[in-house]
């Protein structure tokens, strides 16, 4: 057996490192920043109103009060307004350009308009800028706006149209190749046959890769067949910058999914036996003169979701161009005790994890245990690290991987 952290370091050694693409901006939602964007123009470009209002001169109002001629209106997107002079007032709306001479704005609800419409009157002094939004306020000339690296959220794109861009150097979604592997699979929703059982694994790892904003692409089902599982994984390696298979990488007579990995990958090829529970199988190589990843999970559907959190998510954050590549990992309080016995294996666990109202998060195991129990760890939003030893007891502390932070704030009811 090897240990977890020597197989994760070979597969993100063995990984090509991405180059960022010009892409278009309007697929870039989580995507990372491949360069540093500095403003090449000023928001707002011009000094406006951030009110319904009137736009003013502040030095009338001086004395504390004024009456002020109506002498017109601006709204917004207006090019050109009347010249505000002494003694006079527009109205103005919010985002109007200020006219020329004004320089402050008094907001509607504290102006008091003549019925004829044509004066206002203002209840106080006013200083200049007042309800005026002027050129740089958000963003400055020169001001960096991304640096390389930088995930791309809502608000980053909208800061990023906010200036006309349209296109950014980042690194593209990998497209992600997804086959199962074995004779026991159906091949469709019909009747199961005599030992049949039905694919969980494909629709589940194109769900993950999807989740984590990758581009998943269908690569099917083979049987426990040499040839077949040499060309599909090819054609995945042609097709795709990362490909995952399930089953077939143990030491079962058909296991062939290890042997073609270790074909297509050469020397870069490995068959491991990770010191992990469960996820213990494991084949990996990087195939092609692109240097694509082949990832051979083992078939359990558990085994293929903790193998794909410890191995591939972390490899296929680092082809997307992010730094951070590690789900977060925190302590928690133990509601329920996680036994185990000594096998030299680290053993990862799925539990419900809440914040509860003190603020502590506390974990508690999914209600049934074992690799081949989908079902049992469908609600579970973390993976608990029960290191090798007797276990651990309710109330002690466990590390544990957060696989959905959004539910650790779930109701326990
Ligand atoms: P293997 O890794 O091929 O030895 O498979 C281990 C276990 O996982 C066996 O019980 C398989 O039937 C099961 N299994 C393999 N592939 C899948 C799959 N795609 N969906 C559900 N179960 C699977
Ligand atoms: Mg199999």
């Amino acid at each position: 057996m090897i240990a977890l952290d020597e197989a994760k370091r070979f597969v993100l050694e063995s990984l090509a490192t991405p180059s960022p693409e010009m892409l278009a901006l309007d697929d870039l939602l989580g995507c990372v920043a491949g360069e540093e964007v500095f403003a090449k123009e000023s928001v707002p470009g011009f000094s406006n109103s951030s009110m319904d209002g009137f736009a003013l001169r502040s030095l009338d109002t001086l004395s504390g009060s004024a009456t002020l001629r109506i002498i017109g209106a601006v709204f917004a997107g207006d090019g050109s307004s009347p010249h505000v002079g002494p003694g006079e007032a527009t109205r103005i709306m919010t985002g109007a350009p200020l006219p020329e001479g004004a320089d402050c704005v008094c907001m509607k609800e504290e102006a008091i308009l003549d019925p004829s419409g044509e004066s206002v009157r203002i209840g106080r002094s006013f200083s200049a800028g007042e309800f005026v939004r002027v050129p740089g306020d958000d963003v400055k000339v020169g001001q960096v706006l991304v640096v390389a690296g930088d995930e791309l959220s809502p608000a980053t794109l909208g800061v990023l149209a906010g200036q006309g861009i349209a296109s950014l150097r980042a690194y593209r979604r990998p497209r992600v190749g997804v086959l199962s592997t074995g004779n026991e699979l159906a091949r469709s929703l019909g009747p199961l046959g005599a030992g049949e059982i039905r694919d969980v694994n494909r629709p589940l790892l194109l769900a993950l890769v999807k989740e984590s904003g990758w581009v998943p692409v269908d690569l099917g089902i083979v049987h426990d067949d040499y040839a077949s599982i040499k060309q599909r994984l090819s054609d995945g390696v042609d097709d795709c910058d990362a490909v995952v298979s399930t089953g077939g990488v143990s030491v079962g007579d058909l296991d062939h999914v290890k042997t073609v990995i270790g074909e297509l990958g050469g020397t870069s090829a490995r068959s491991m036996q990770v010191a992990i529970k469960p996820g213990k199988p494991f084949a990996f190589g990087v195939a092609g003169v692109r240097r694509v990843p082949v990832f051979g999970l083992p078939g359990n559907p558990v085994s293929t979701r903790v193998s794909f959190e410890l191995f591939v998510r972390p490899s296929l954050r680092l082809l997307a161009g992010h730094r951070v590549l590690e789900r977060p990992i925190m302590n928690m309080v133990l509601d329920s005790a996680l036994p185990r016995k000594k096998d030299g294996k680290i053993h990862l666990v799925h539990v419900v994890a809440r914040v509860h109202d003190d603020g502590v998060v506390h974990a508690e195991r999914a209600i049934r245990h074992g690799s081949h129990l989908l079902s049992a760890v469908a609600e579970a939003n973390a993976l608990a690290i029960v290191p090798e030893g007797d276990g651990l007891a309710a109330g002690d502390v466990v590390r544990a991987m957060i696989l959905d932070a959004d539910q650790l704030s779930a109701s326990t009811t």
